[in-house]
């Protein structure tokens, strides 16, 4: 599997979807956790690394790098 590489801000798309309908959500926090937010109903959910890595599916849109 190729490597995720995905960072603050960026908007992904998760193998499974939010039940509001909605399958986007931007990170809004990086560490050994990660916390994203759903687009379409902006529920939050905290998800620790390991986990998030193996539920991620793909970056819909990466956040620009400002550095
Ligand atoms: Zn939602």
């Amino acid at each position: 599997m190729e490597k995720k590489e995905y960072g603050l801000n960026d908007i992904v798309e998760m193998k499974k979807g939010h039940p509001c309908g909605a399958n986007a959500w931007k990170i809004i926090r990086m560490g050994a956790d990660i916390r994203i937010k759903c687009e379409g109903c902006q529920h939050s959910v905290m998800l620790p690394r390991v986990e998030f890595n193996k539920k991620i599916k793909k970056i819909l849109v990466k956040a620009e790098a400002a550095e």
